[in-house]
């Protein structure tokens, strides 16, 4: 099976969050976490469910019309592939239906284990996506502070919108 992709997508709508999307069976899973990915495994962020989107979106950077998913900028904060890590042979497909997904995340900010969790409370689109305790793991800092431009083009989300001025 080839690898699957997935990508971070930092997203200035109304309010600035961040998109994790995991490629599964011809589309990509997505999540819209408000805080961004922590490498704190303590640190367990809400992830809201969203409408799947088209594969290629995943490849997408650049400004959205105000009817294009909410409009605003957005810009490809990570990507690289990622793959399931179940235990007792299920496949990804069930561990995603049953809510809880491990794996594994080759990316250039978000490397190692990693979680996502349906939640208990409330409706079934709240989830929690939490870094796993491994060798990426960290205690401290905050990794979309430190590492904020785009792993494909190196801009701000404000150079991305066009907004930025000339120096
Ligand atoms: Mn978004």
């Amino acid at each position: 099976m080839p690898p699957l992709a997935f990508v971070v997508h930092k997203h200035r709508a109304t309010q600035l969050h961040y998109d994790f999307r995991l490629e599964l069976a011809g589309v990509l899973l997505s999540w819209a976490v408000p805080k961004g990915p922590s490498l704190i495994p303590s640190q367990k962020r809400l992830a809201v469910q969203v409408d799947d989107h088209e594969l290629a979106y995943g490849g997408f950077e650049g400004t959205l019309s105000k009817d294009g998913y909410g409009g605003g900028a957005v810009m490809i904060w990570d990507c690289g592939t990622w793959e399931p890590t179940s235990k007792d042979g299920r496949d990804a497909a069930e561990d995603y239906r049953r809510g809880r997904l491990s794996f594994v995340l080759r990316g250039e900010k978000l490397k190692g284990r990693w979680h996502l969790m349906r939640s208990n409370a409330g409706d079934r689109k709240s989830w929690l996506l939490f870094k796993g305790a491994d060798a990426e793991a960290r205690r401290t800092g905050s990794i979309v502070d430190e590492a904020p431009l785009s792993v494909v083009s190196g801009r701000t989300l404000e150079q991305i919108s066009g907004a930025a001025t000339a120096p």
